[in-house]
């Protein structure tokens, strides 16, 4: 299939999604999930409508801001942020959705306040508590939230998981349904005045359409779009 096509049928399933969940279609960002990927194939998903990508490795990000590769779209960062690559990506990303800790969060705040921008991040919780997986915990997500409303170069705008691997179809549903209880519940707390907790990130090709029975705002795909990537480097 073409990559147009793999693109429509996701919004498609994701149309369907939704409406199957009583929402609108209009409510689920579809974010390009663009590791691996080259300069063509990201200019070629946006040229076909992608208008979010997701990277999750800072030196490809680097790489293809270089290149101008996002241009026509919104890029998120969505890996593991290693401390000294901080000052590549906050000012460089209109979403950073991975911020696991008070120390990755003081370091962010800094950073965004030398650049004079306000930076808009998502609190990572690891809702399977993986020893494997970086992500707060639910009491911890809680904490980290209540700080960043305090800082005044950081904007909160809610959560992001990425459930265990599902063994069967299904299975993760429960935890996109405790996601979305502690979004929710976080979302109410207005843990300060600009705060707006709006997004709720969850959901990969194998899931995402569970992720939005239960309520995710954006969806994360890298395969469903652009096929299975290789298996001979690692990544995350
Ligand atoms: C790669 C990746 C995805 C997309 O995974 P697929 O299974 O290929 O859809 C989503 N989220 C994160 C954080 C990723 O690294």
């Amino acid at each position: 299939m073409e990559l147009e096509a793999r693109i429509a049928a996701v919004r498609q399933q994701i149309a369907e999604a939704a409406r199957a969940a009583g929402r609108r279609p209009e409510e689920i960002t579809l974010c390009a999930a663009t590791k691996v990927q080259s300069e063509e194939t990201i200019r070629a998903a946006i040229a076909a409508g992608i208008t979010v990508c997701g990277e999750n490795r800072v030196q490809e990000l680097n790489a293809h801001l270089a290149e101008n590769a996002y241009q026509g779209a919104q890029v998120h960062f969505i890996g593991h942020l290693q401390r000294n690559k901080v000052k590549y990506v906050v000012g460089h990303v209109a979403l950073i959705q991975s911020v696991a800790g008070e120390e990755l969060l003081n370091l962010i705040e800094k950073q965004a306040a030398k650049l004079g921008i306000v930076q808009d991040i998502l609190i990572e919780v690891n809702i399977g508590a993986e020893a494997s997986k970086s992500g707060a915990s639910p009491e911890e997500a809680d904490r980290l939230a209540a700080l960043a409303g305090q800082m005044e170069h950081v904007r909160l705008r809610g959560l992001m998981a990425i459930p265990p691997a599902a063994e069967q179809e299904g299975e993760n549903r429960r935890f996109f349904a405790e996601m979305r209880r502690l979004f929710v519940d976080m979302a109410g707390k207005k843990y300060d005045n600009e705060s707006t907790m709006d997004i709720l990130s969850m959901g990969m090709s194998r899931d995402f359409t569970d992720a939005i029975a239960e309520g995710a705002t954006l969806v994360r795909i890298g395969t469903g779009l652009f096929g299975p990537r290789p298996t001979n480097r690692a990544h995350g």
